[in-house]
């Protein structure tokens, strides 16, 4: 038996991960026996998202008409329905859909008819608040199939701390960071010296550990000290696994779209107003801008020393005629040329250019030449893949530690 649910929180509170935390203590309290529970992230590039575009699906054994009545009483319980932008959808189904609806969801666009077509065509128990929006998210988590899973324990807050600041030792998510990276991250961005996994929304997550496992993310967990928590959650996830891009080509990207892109650099790099970061790059016929914002500083430097003639492969959500990058890998460098004056061949002194076309001078000896010394430099960027720091991690974007894209 299969629970999804999405879109019941607003920016003023709530969190579906929450509701789904408190409804799988409400199952076991009926004596149902919770398999799993499964946090997925949909396109990050949906506008009328509240903040992750999360949906969850939990894996139950129990009644699956009770377990339904549970579910829209707790929605209605939780959900900040207030909101305009919230519009909850509840599923239970008695198997799982095709995951070609979950591949649509984290990749591309659905709508809501294309949700109930597959609702109807299952027999599945449904419901849709408002304008039904949240069955789209619920609907394609249960239809995921994670090809690559990653965990997160989710700490909340107690419900009367809602709102109010977040107590959580620093010192002790460094500890943990250092304790259990590569096999957890995003806790911190050591580079930055930025907590990451503490959010600032009014939600109730008091934070978050992501990793390669639940035994991980508890390891981590279990060093970190804060206020007293209320209950704690881990989820088997999609995050951090690339789910969300797929392969393209410039001049055949669609808007809002996430991709994988090769090309060859055909400009300098501009930074503009604002410190964005910006070049393009060009396969066959069709350039597309490459932009790198500000918040994923030092990443920016990375992408400042590109050159024309270079050869990358862009990663990141294609908006607006851009490619805004997540991750970049460079192929391979164009040797750059240094031109310099000449060393005088009888005083072995550099010479001084004479002006624009005019040849290099010797000023101890006043000999003359017209040719300048050219020497092909050495670049200090190396090839290989790059990506924007922790604190401008998308929670799709699979972070380098867990191995370079294919
Ligand atoms: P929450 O914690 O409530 O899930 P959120 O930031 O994850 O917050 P939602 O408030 O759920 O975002 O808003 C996302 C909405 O977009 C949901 O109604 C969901 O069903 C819908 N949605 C998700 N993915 C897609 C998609 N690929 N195409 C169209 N709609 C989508």
């Amino acid at each position: 038996m299969l629970i999804g649910i999405d879109d019941t929180d607003s920016p003023r509170g709530m969190c579906t991960t929450y509701l789904g935390a408190v409804l799988a203590r409400n199952l076991i309290r009926e004596h149902m026996r919770v398999r799993e529970a499964r946090l997925v992230r949909l396109n990050p590039n949906v506008t009328w998202k509240t903040r992750g575009n999360a949906a969850i699906m939990l894996e139950f054994e129990g009644d699956p008409e009770r377990a339904f009545e549970i579910t829209c009483n707790l929605v209605e319980e939780l959900a900040d329905q207030s909101c305009e932008n919230t519009n909850p959808g509840v599923v239970v189904a008695e198997k799982k859909f095709d995951p070609a609806f979950y591949q649509k969801a984290v990749t591309n666009f659905c709508t809501v008819d294309e949700a109930v077509a597959i609702l109807e065509a299952a027999g599945a128990r449904y419901r849709g608040w408002k304008n039904r929006r949240g069955l789209i998210g619920a609907t394609a988590a249960v239809a995921s199939e994670l090809a690559d899973k990653t965990s997160e324990i989710l700490v909340y807050r107690e419900p009367e701390r809602f709102g109010t600041p977040r107590h959580v030792s620093r010192e002790s998510l460094f500890a943990a960071e250092a304790a259990t990276f590569p096999h957890t991250w995003d806790t911190v961005d050591v580079v930055n010296d930025v907590v990451v996994c503490v959010p600032h929304t009014p939600d109730p997550v008091l934070f978050g550990i992501r990793g390669e496992s639940p035994q991980w993310v508890m390891a981590a967990r279990q060093m970190i000290l804060s206020e007293h928590p209320g209950i704690e959650q881990i989820w088997v996830t999609n995050q951090g696994t690339d789910a969300h891009l797929l392969p393209g080509t410039t001049g055949h990207l669609q808007d809002l779209i996430s991709y994988f892109v090769s090309g060859t650099v055909t400009s300098a790099t501009e930074t503009k107003v604002g410190g964005h970061v910006s070049f393009i790059m060009k396969d066959g016929d069709f350039a597309v801008r490459c932009m790198a914002y500000e918040p994923t500083k030092n990443f920016r430097h990375i992408v400042r020393q590109l050159v024309p003639g270079d050869r990358v492969i862009a990663v990141g959500s294609f908006k607006k005629g851009s490619i805004n990058l997540e991750k970049l890998k460079i192929v391979s460098l164009e040797k750059v040329e240094k031109i310099r004056p000449p060393l005088c061949t009888a005083c072995n002194k550099r010479m001084t250019s004479d002006g624009k076309g005019k040849g290099y001078k010797c000023k101890k000896c006043d000999a003359r030449t017209e040719a300048p010394d050219v020497q092909v430099g050495n670049r200090t960027l190396a090839p290989g893949w790059y990506e924007v720091p922790s604190t401008a991690r998308r929670h799709l974007a699979k972070p380098l530690c867990r191995g370079f894209p294919d």
